[in-house]
């Protein structure tokens, strides 16, 4: 286990309000008991099944906890900080701009509030690179996704590179992915790199098909892109030919049902065709999990070797949305490490 926390790792695939601790939990419920909310209702234990629309109202909850700028530097900070703690080097978190009229929180005070969060970590010391992507929910539909690229966009040029890029998620049943096509292509051309949720339930091929067509930096899950699974040749083949990495939760998938068990999980498909596989912990608060422990778990499923393991974390380095400089300094910081911990 110590192994699993010494190695350097980088974080691709993190929901804020889905990463919150046991611990920052407990702290917004004493803050506001009026709500009624228990420990049970924004967390689910490893050993538990629920259906994806079971593990989508925890995050209702959740938002009701987290509502106001204060609430998100609390959680911002200490998710960062739990992050680094186990390890992680380089993080991309993403989070969903959201409005609440009662505590004034409006879509830009939400991202002002996260970058500031990301500010005062590194100011601290925290010894970790943070990135953010603004996600869509793609539920709200393609006039918000607009205004949220345009937004995404706002920060891009003034964050000093810290907005890097869009994610596309939320309920994977609602919607279709082609009303979201402008604002994605949209967000493409001015430089946002895209991280989508794509192919997460079986129902989505078509809608990966158009959208592998933009195509994305990066694909979250895309556990039925495959035919094995459902998906087709021709979704491998446009994956494979433009090399785009794939995201993949373990734990999220089994607990979220996807994915039937561990050993069924498609990072073994990916992983033996040398398919750029990046191992996340998708809502390490809403799954109990921390990405040391998806690497064990990976490597206990899929019998890795400890120098498969370390490639593995490396070549995550190379799938960031990090510029140039920032992956060759994370480059030689795991040719450092090497020695110590291998
Ligand atoms: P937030 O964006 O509020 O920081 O994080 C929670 C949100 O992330 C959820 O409301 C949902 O939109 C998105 N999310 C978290 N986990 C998943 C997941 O496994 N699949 C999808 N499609 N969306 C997710």
């Amino acid at each position: 286990a110590l192994f699993y926390r010494q190695l350097p790792k980088v974080e691709l695939h993190a929901h804020l309000n889905g990463s919150v601790s046991s611990e920052t939990m407990d702290l917004l419920m004493k803050r506001k008991p009026h709500l009624n909310i228990e420990r049970g209702m924004t967390a689910i234990l490893r050993e538990q099944r629920r259906s994806l629309d079971e593990c989508f109202q925890v995050f209702k909850v959740i938002h009701q906890l987290v509502d106001s700028g204060e609430d998100i530097l609390l959680v911002a900070k200490a998710v960062i900080q739990e992050f680094a703690a186990d390890g992680v080097k380089y993080l991309e978190l993403r989070s969903t701009p959201r409005e609440v009229t009662e505590t004034g929180l409006t879509k830009q005070i939400y991202i002002e509030t996260v970058l500031e969060a990301i500010r005062q970590c590194k100011q601290e010391g925290v010894d970790i690179d943070v990135r953010f992507l603004v996600a869509v929910d793609r539920r709200h539909g393609p006039e918000v996704a607009m205004e949220t690229v345009k937004l995404a966009e706002d920060f891009m040029l003034c964050s000093g590179g810290t907005v890097v890029g869009l994610d596309l998620s939320g309920d994977p049943t609602v919607g279709h992915g082609k009303t979201l096509l402008p604002a994605l292509q949209k967000a493409k051309n001015c430089g946002l790199k895209l991280a989508l949720h794509l192919s997460e339930v079986p129902s989505q091929r078509d809608e990966s098909e158009l959208l592998l067509n933009l195509p994305p930096d990066r694909i979250g899950h895309g556990t039925f892109l495959h035919p094995e699974v459902g998906g087709s040749d021709s979704l491998v083949d446009k994956v494979c030919k433009q090399n785009i990495p794939i995201e993949m939760c373990l734990t999220s998938n089994v607990i979220g049902q996807t994915v039937p068990s561990y050993d069924k999980h498609h990072f073994q498909y990916w992983y033996n065709r040398g398919h750029p596989c990046v191992l996340c912990t998708d809502d390490k608060g809403v799954f109990s999990t921390d990405l040391s422990q998806e690497y064990q778990l990976a490597a206990s499923t899929f019998k890795l070797s400890a120098e498969d393991v370390w490639n593995l974390s490396q070549q995550a380095i190379g799938c960031t949305f990090a510029p140039e400089p920032i992956k060759q300094k994370l480059e030689k910081m795991w040719a450092e490490l090497k020695q110590q911990i291998l």
